[in-house]
């Protein structure tokens, strides 16, 4: 099974340490707060870089 991987920084998240964050109905997982709160800041940025 694939590492999860942080949508901010694409570094892969540490089992039991990911931050969880429900955008729009969907779960979505960084691999700390700082990430998070980055995502938080500007969703549609990290959502259109990963669906590219
Ligand atoms: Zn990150």
């Amino acid at each position: 099974m694939a590492d999860k991987v942080c949508l901010v920084c694409n570094k892969a998240i540490a089992e039991g340490k990911d931050m969880k964050w429900n955008h729009e109905g969907k779960w979505l997982v960084f691999d700390d707060m700082g990430c998070r709160n980055r995502f938080i800041g500007n969703p549609k940025k990290y959502l259109d870089a990963a669906s590219a």
